[in-house]
Order: structure tokens, then sequence, then C-alpha cells
């Protein structure tokens, strides 16, 4: 497994692949967990060749900000990609991605990054949305993976690239989920035991709002407010939203029809949790 962390090696390399085959890429931010090897399996099994980013693509420029969000965890994760067969790790510098003077973002537009995580972190999606274009450059892939889980990001992923006529395949894997149904997450290791526990209330509330789907419920009020209730019921977690959305332009929905995402984000102490289910379009769930 090869290590990168310069910029100019990782554009080299990436001159070089034409001649190796596919190249898949999962960007991640570090202390990796089963969702992640889920992304980074699919792309073994699909490329000849597969690299995996560590990096805040939401970094902010000139912060100094660390490259791993999660350094302790380096060593860690670099023994699981090895064990993995990961034949490049990219590693760059939050220093050299963002220069002091670095002063280029993509502007996003409309209710993909107006509504729900754009309300509520409208920095970061300006910096993902930025940072992934950056990534992208950088490791040339020809197909780059990424989880449900974070349905907002992935619809502005898949965006970014439709509106730039970036040539790359994207692949959107199912949410990787812990025994009581809580999504998998390397900030869930934040989580007190009791903040744990109730957390998984959020996976219950979604798999509610799909039941009354099922029941033949269609007003989407109606179906946020039961989400919301049975959050309530958790003390130690508090909502930020529970809403139904259009999973490509984030969009409200005033009917529930297949091709509804079903979206809540909500905080345990400081830390954020966010899940979905999708009603896909031809009336699968991915929960
Ligand atoms: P992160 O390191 O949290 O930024 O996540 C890196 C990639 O892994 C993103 O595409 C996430 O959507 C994906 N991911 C994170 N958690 C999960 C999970 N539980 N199941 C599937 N994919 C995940």
């Amino acid at each position: 497994m090869r290590i990168i962390d310069n910029l100019d090696e990782m554009t080299e390399t990436a001159r070089g692949w034409l001649s190796g085959g596919s190249v898949g890429f999962v960007p991640t931010r570090g202390h990796l967990h089963a969702g992640h090897l889920a992304l980074i399996q699919a792309a073994r099994q699909e490329c000849e060749i597969s690299v995996v980013g560590i990096f805040l693509a939401a970094a902010t420029p000139g912060s100094g900000e660390d490259p791993a969000v999660y350094p302790q965890y380096l060593v860690q994760d670099l023994q699981l990609l090895t064990s993995a067969n990961v034949d490049v790790v990219f590693l760059p510098r939050a220093g050299d991605m963002y220069p002091p003077d670095f002063s280029t973002y993509l502007a996003l537009t409309g209710p993909l990054s107006e509504r729900l995580e754009g309300v509520s972190r409208p920095d970061y999606l300006r910096q993902i949305g930025s940072g992934i274009v950056k990534l992208f450059q950088l490791v040339r892939p020809d197909i780059a993976y990424f989880g449900q889980k974070d349905a907002q990001q992935v619809a502005i992923i898949h965006r970014i690239v439709r509106d730039l006529n970036i040539d790359i395949s994207l692949r959107v894997l199912p949410t990787v989920r812990e025994n009581d149904g809580l999504a998998m997450a390397s900030s869930n290791a934040a989580l007190s035991p009791a903040e744990r526990q109730a957390a998984a209330v959020i996976h219950r509330a979604l798999l509610a709002g799909k039941a009354l789907v099922e029941n033949g419920e269609r007003r989407p009020a109606s179906i946020e407010k039961a989400m919301a209730d049975l959050v309530a019921g958790e003390a130690a977690i508090k909502l930020d939203y529970a809403a139904l959305c259009r999973p490509d332009t984030f969009a409200e929905v005033d009917t529930v029809t297949p091709g509804t995402l079903l979206v809540i984000a909500a905080y345990a102490g400081k830390t954020r949790l966010v899940d979905n289910v999708l009603w896909t379009s031809d009336g699968r769930w991915l929960q």
C-alpha cells in the first residue's frame, strides 16, 4: 500500500493511472468503520486500482486544521487499509490543500444547498463541494464511492459532477448500521453510553415514518410530526429536523410518492447525527 501525502506526487501518480486500469476512489475523514469498509470493498471489486482519501474536504482554508479529522486513529486506519489491500492512501495536508491565499469556491445554489443541512451547516456544504472537486482533480478516479447516510452530500456531489461535466461515475452504497439500527459514524465514538442508547431512536423514527407511508399516509407534515414526536421522546436527543424531500433536489414534497427521502438530523450533546430512509422511484425501500 502506497501512502501519498504530497499533492505533486498524487498528480504525477494519477497521470499514470490510464495505463493501469480503472481507478476507484473512496473519500473519507478517517476513523474508519464498517460503513467505510463496504465502500472500499466495492471499489476493490469494481476497479483495478483502489484509492482511499483521508481528508476533511470541508476544512476551513487558512485555519491550519489537521487534514485528518481523527489523527489519533491514523495508525489504526492505515492498518485497516493495509489489511483491506487498498492500493493507495491519499493523505493531503490541510496547508497544501488550502494555502493562506486560497480564494476559489463553488457557489452552490437552490434548495440542495439552502435547505436542511444548508440551514444548519451552510459553510460545511460549500466547503464540501469545493473540497471534493479538488480531490477529484488530484486523484482523477473513474468511479467515486459514497454512503447513502449522507444523502444531501451525495445529492450535491451528483449535481456538481453533472453541472461541471466531470467525467466520474458515482456509486452510492446503503447505510451500514449497528445492531440497534444506529447508522455507523466516526463521531458515534463521542457518544456517552446513555446518548449511544438513545441515538437508536433516529432510525426507529425513520422506520415509523416508513410504516406510515406503507399504511397509506401521504401527507408529509403528518409523517414529519410522527417522526419528530418519537425523537422528542428521548431526552438525550435534540432534534434538528425531520423532513420529507426529493432525494435529488432536496425540494419539499406536497404529497408522498415513490422517490421520496425521509431524513432526520439531531444532536446528542455536541455530536450531530444524520440518517435517512429512501422510498425509491421504483418502489423499493433503502433503509
Ligand atoms: P466520513 O468519513 O464520515 O466523511 O464518510 C466517508 C464516506 O463514507 C461518505 O461517503 C459517507 O457517506 C460514507 N459513510 C459514512 N458512514 C457510513 C455508513 N454507516 N454506511 C455507509 N457509508 C457510510
